[in-house]
């Protein structure tokens, strides 16, 4: 086989990124049952992906709390939980795998590859995943929330290899390029591929450091596109 394992991205890859106008519906939800000045909410919300990537925040709740210090924004108890509630149900409604990842991924497991994931999220998601058929299907998950650093930092790709017990040039790195995730992979010694969704709604997903332009690898528009890939 030209590759032993194949390692994936979470959001905009296994599954659809999160659609920013619904995004930004729900954070101002979660603004008003704060009474939060909603365009600051949401400010501070996306200033701080870092540390809800970094696990600096274990939950929702310390995350809003934060903001409403920041705010100067007195919030009760009862008032940051319904907030950490419309996010969580908001995360739940629009998670969802891509078509064609549990066929793709069952379809690799089937031809004797391994799989793993490393997704830069916040510490919500590791159960969030769990309940989804994907789960099974992933020999190896790195949260970045849960273990303190985040792509393209080249340690967190180095524990997926050491899990899945691979070298890193045996391994296939499926992303669709935020957080320059393929130069990362790529610095490490993984087989680097973009995967971007030609219909995606490019107005409608939130992007940071995406190295989807400057990109002169392999690229596939499905994850069905990975098995001509192993030929
Ligand atoms: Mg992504």
């Amino acid at each position: 086989m030209k590759y032993e394992a194949v390692i994936f991205d979470l959001f905009g890859t296994l599954i659809d990124k999160f659609p920013l106008r619904e995004h930004e519906n729900a954070l101002r939800q979660m603004a008003s049952v704060l009474s939060a000045p909603p365009d600051d909410f949401i400010q501070l919300w996306f200033d701080t992906l870092d540390e809800r990537g970094l696990g600096v925040f274990q939950t929702i709740e310390e995350n809003v709390e934060y903001i409403c210090q920041k705010l100067d924004v007195s919030s009760e108890d009862a008032e940051v939980e319904a907030a950490a509630r419309i996010n969580l149900e908001y995360a739940v409604r629009v998670i969802k795998p891509r078509p064609d990842a549990v066929a793709t991924l069952s379809d690799l497991k089937g031809h004797g590859y391994k799989t793993g994931l490393i997704t830069n999220c916040g510490a919500a998601i590791p159960k969030m995943l769990d309940k989804m058929p994907l789960a099974a299907l992933l020999d190896v998950s790195v949260f970045s929330a849960l273990i303190g650093m985040q792509k393209p930092d080249p340690r967190i790709y180095q524990l997926a290899i050491e899990h899945l017990a691979v070298k890193p040039e045996d391994c296939l790195y499926i992303g669709d390029g935020d957080c320059q995730e393929l130069t990362g992979a790529a610095g490490v010694g993984m087989h680097p591929v973009l995967i971007r969704d030609p219909d995606e709604d490019s107005a409608n997903v939130y992007r940071v450091d995406d190295e989807a332009d400057s990109w002169d690898g392999p690229v596939i528009s499905s994850l069905r596109e990975i098995l001509t890939l192993l030929e």
